[in-house]
């Protein structure tokens, strides 16, 4: 039986990743300090024979008795409300957590796999972005301590697999929406639900002209699992590459949830980037993977989720 550590396990993906490899038949160790991460993410978890939990920070030092196969690194801070808020934890996680996990592969001859971001290509200059872009980020805007922590985390691993041999994976990861995703982290579908449901003010950042390409959930899973078991250690984008702008997102929350709720336009926060799209011939060459979710079929399924959630609570 293959072992696994699961870092961020009680959040967003790291709570989904941790279902996903249990399914599929691993021992999964979750860590997760419950800075953004929610036990009710795993709840469901604590029981199974083959799910252990750690309550730790990954920023100080990792132990982990026994044998590890592989270890996937999702622990931050990610969305722009929660990095300005924990700036300091979110500069940390990635890069002191990040330096503690490679100690940790290396000396259990393991596989790392990190969580990048498309934050790593800033306001981008190209279109769609490809892994070969290097991006346009500014270090000391609001939004430097996750971006350049993600681009230090590729750096210091590329370095472990470079000098040391390490294996290694770097997953981009695009915009990514569905279940478990926290209600008031302020990323706009959680926003753009949360307040339809309550039938307040919809709040568009700009004119909404902005666009993201967004992905359901399973299918970013789906892309993880096959890049961990595919050879490759150069970055690669996993993401849904149909674009859409932030305005015409929230219409189709608002037609979805049938709200009564109306658009308003509030100030674009800095640095925001003005377009967002993943080019993914490498992940389809490479990792024979594409997603399958259409963008109605994983909005209906994530209204249901925020539905319930804010009926019991
Ligand atoms: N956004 C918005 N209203 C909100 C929250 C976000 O218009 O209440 C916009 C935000 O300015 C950005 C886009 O939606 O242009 C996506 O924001 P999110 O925080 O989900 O992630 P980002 O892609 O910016 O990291």
């Amino acid at each position: 039986m293959k072992r696994i550590l699961i870092t961020g396990c009680a959040g967003f993906l790291g709570s989904h990743l941790s279902d996903k490899f249990l399914n599929e038949g691993f021992d999964v160790i979750g860590m997760d300090n419950l800075l953004t991460g929610d036990m009710d993410n795993i709840a469901h978890l604590m029981s199974e024979k083959h799910f252990t939990f750690y309550h730790h920070d990954v920023s100080t030092f990792v132990h982990v008795p026994g044998e590890l196969d592989y270890i996937l690194h999702f622990a931050s801070p990610a969305s722009p409300i929660d990095y300005l808020k924990m700036p300091i934890q979110t500069l940390k996680v990635g890069s002191l957590g990040t330096h503690n996990l490679l100690g940790l592969a290396k000396a259990k001859n393991a596989c790392l796999l990190i969580a990048s971001t498309s934050e790593v290509y800033g306001d981008p200059l190209i279109h769609p972005q490809t892994e070969d872009y290097w991006g346009n980020v500014n270090p000391i805007g609001p939004r430097g301590v996750y971006d350049e922590a993600k681009r230090f985390q590729e750096a210091i691993t590329m370095a472990y697999h470079t000098y040391h041999g390490l294996d290694i994976r770097i997953v981009r990861i695009f915009n990514t929406y569905g279940p478990r995703m926290r209600l008031n982290d302020g990323r706009a579908l959680p926003a753009f639900f949360g307040q339809a449901i309550k039938g307040e003010d919809i709040t568009v950042f700009g004119d909404g002209s902005q666009t993201r390409s967004f992905c359901y959930v399973d299918d970013l899973i789906d892309g993880i699992y096959k890049l961990l078991h595919s050879n490759y250690t150069l970055p690669v984008n996993i993401g849904n590459p149909v674009e859409i702008s932030i305005k015409e997102v929230a219409e189709e929350v608002v037609k979805l949830t049938n709200s009564s709720s109306k658009i308003t336009f509030l100030d674009l926060p800095k640095d925001d980037p003005k377009v967002r799209q993943p080019d993914i011939t490498k992940a389809k060459e490479i990792l024979n993977w594409e997603p399958k979710v259409s963008r109605a079929d994983g909005l209906e399924i994530t209204y249901k989720y925020f539905l319930n959630k804010i009926k019991n609570s």
